[in-house]
């Protein structure tokens, strides 16, 4: 089959033909529809997450096909152990030894894919399957984020990319007001995020016109911690949403003081992907996509990293 394989961290992607997966007991094989492209993915190649497998096909927003017709997701979290201290405790996102698609195990990038059934989801009916695929990390990594601000009403986002574009959407949807930051310049991000229900968009180190109760950061930028801590309102949260930051700046402690809550999030569990799928037909949910064909996933990659696009970047074999 055809795969686009990472052979070392810093390299681009290539191009190969390798053999198709076989599926071990309790996997199915699944027929890639199409792949979300997701900054996590930059990371892995750009070498800040360490120890991937190689050679990798990367790629964890799949949307498959198993050969008797049904539509299933693939998210990032591949397999989990069941019985580490983590996982009996409704923890899974955190197992000792959990192993992740695209990272661990071999991902969306490539005609065919294997996955554990366990960890794979129904894609809801009405989303074709770009437009599905970024609700598998994007969408459930952001609505995770969106759970630990509890009943925040004024909800800022720091970068607006594929996350954000669906969470502005469950956001608004639940009668909270969504501030956008972007990049100082960036009027078309803050457009979109305003056409997508913000109530307000502007450059990152602008304050709000009110405390927020709670942020999530996006963009892999630490710089932007005390900035949204700045930005909250006493008992406020910040919560960061990346797998990877740059180092964040020392800051007063003034700036935590009065309870305010920092705190990052990590991977998902399945109980998160069951309840925001379930959700998102609801909203609805409306993702804006740009596809790529299988062999241009690292234009998609680079178009992300520029910030080229508005929305997700899904890739098409
Ligand atoms: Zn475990
Ligand atoms: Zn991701």
């Amino acid at each position: 089959m055809k795969a686009m394989v990472l052979r070392a961290p810093g390299a681009a992607l290539a191009l190969d033909t390798i053999d198709a997966p076989e599926p071990l007991d309790g996997q199915l094989l699944l027929r890639v529809r199409a792949c979300g492209v997701c900054r996590t993915d930059l990371h892995v190649i750009d070498g800040e997450l360490e120890h991937p497998k190689l050679p990798l096909v990367p790629g964890h927003q799949i949307v498959g096909e198993t050969d008797d017709g049904r539509r299933l997701g693939v998210p990032w979290l591949g397999w989990t152990c069941g019985e580490c201290r983590f996982c009996t405790s409704g923890r899974e996102n955190l197992c000792d030894r959990a192993r992740f698609i695209g990272y661990d195990l071999d991902g969306g990038y490539a005609e065919w894919v294997v996955a554990d059934e366990r960890f794979c989801f129904p894609i809801p009916d009405g989303f074709p399957d770009d437009q599905a695929a970024p609700l598998l990390c994007a969408g459930l990594i952001g609505y995770r984020c969106l759970r630990m601000c509890g009943d925040a009403r004024r909800l800022g986002l720091y970068g607006f990319g594929a996350a954000a574009h669906i969470l502005v959407q469950v956001a608004r949807a639940q009668d909270r007001e969504v501030y956008a930051f972007t990049r100082d310049g960036d009027d078309v991000a803050q457009a979109f995020a305003r056409e997508l229900g913000a109530t307000w968009a502007g450059p990152s180190r602008a304050p709000p016109p009110q405390p927020l109760d709670a942020a999530i950061i996006f963009a892999p930028d630490g710089g932007l911690v005390p900035l949204a801590l700045r930005a909250v309102a006493p008992g406020g949260s910040v919560v960061c949403g990346g797998i990877h930051m740059s180092d964040i700046p020392s800051f007063p402690y003034t700036e935590l003081w009065e309870e305010r809550v920092l705190r990052s999030v990590a991977n998902l569990t399945r109980r998160d992907g069951e309840e925001f799928l379930r959700l998102a037909p609801e909203v609805p949910v409306e993702t804006r996509v740009r596809t790529y064909p299988l062999e241009l996933v690292n234009e998609a990659l680079a178009d992300l990293r520029a910030g080229r696009f508005s929305g997700a970047a899904v890739v098409v074999p």
